[in-house]
């Protein structure tokens, strides 16, 4: 019998975490290890966010450098990790009636590969990428989540890679130590506490929770991939923040472990 695979929401931040040692990367490194080992992986990545819904369906997904302005050595990151055509029929199965596309040019963005790099080193475990159809309501994204549910009896992992809080426009790009903005802590302790009381509904809402969400959530490709982990939660089940931390003053670094 397989394990039932936990689900995991991962605070990406800077590109640089891929080739950095820090906390974060510390931190996912010692989620891979304390996992059972999937069989595959479907990440849900804040920067595949596009109308419509499609999966990457290539054996042999290229490593996406989807940025700009960062040293050379970003650039030179691959991550080879295989794909699995059969997992991208078996979330267009699980999705129908929404209708997936199976994507066979697209390939891993960094969202995906600048964590996996740290919690699957090698590089040898399949990985599925899942679109953010942009066109969507907020509770579209946690019933997809729900819909994909069954896919942790089948030994599947789901990440979703974006940051609870990821507020570029006053993020203190590379400097260490800057303290959290007031609204940023208060966003995320808000949603932490929503999460731990079950209140799906309200961090699925998320706009309803005043003027820190404006601050934290200027645009919902970030934060859109928790919902697809929250959709996973079975009634009941712990939820855990195995990370924490509140990056160049406006980035959250949380990461939500269900299961
Ligand atoms: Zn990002």
């Amino acid at each position: 019998m397989t394990d039932l695979m936990p689900a995991i929401f991962l605070g990406h931040g800077n590109p640089m975490n891929a080739i950095s040692k820090n906390v974060y990367t510390d931190g996912w490194a010692s989620i891979g290890k304390s996992i059972p080992r999937p069989r595959a992986v479907l990440a849900v990545s804040a920067h595949w966010y596009v109308p419509g819904c499609a999966v990457t369906a290539s054996l042999t997904p290229d490593t996406i450098h989807d940025f700009g302005g960062f040293p050379k050595e970003l650039y030179q990151i691959e991550y080879p990790a295989p794909g699995s055509p059969e997992l991208a029929r078996r979330v267009r199965e699980l999705l129908s009636p929404v209708i997936v596309g199976l994507d066979e040019s697209r390939g891993l963005d960094h969202g995906t590969w600048a964590v996996l790099t740290h919690v699957f080193p090698d590089a040898d475990i399949p990985i599925v990428q899942l679109s953010i159809d942009r066109t969507q309501p907020p509770q579209f994204h946690y019933e997809i989540g729900k819909r994909l549910s069954s896919l942790r009896e089948e030994g599947v992992l789901v990440i979703g890679s974006g940051n609870l809080v990821h507020n570029l426009s006053v993020y203190a790009w590379g400097r260490s130590g800057v303290p959290p903005f007031d609204w940023a802590l208060r966003f995320e302790k808000n949603v932490r506490e929503l999460m731990l009381k079950g209140e799906d509904a309200r961090v699925v809402a998320y706009g309803g929770l005043g003027p820190d969400a404006m601050l934290s959530v200027p645009t919902p490709d970030h934060y859109l991939p928790l919902l697809y982990v929250l959709g996973l939660r079975k009634k009941n089940e712990e939820v855990r923040f195995p990370i924490q931390g509140i990056d160049g003053g406006s980035v959250s670094m949380l990461a939500v472990q269900i299961g």
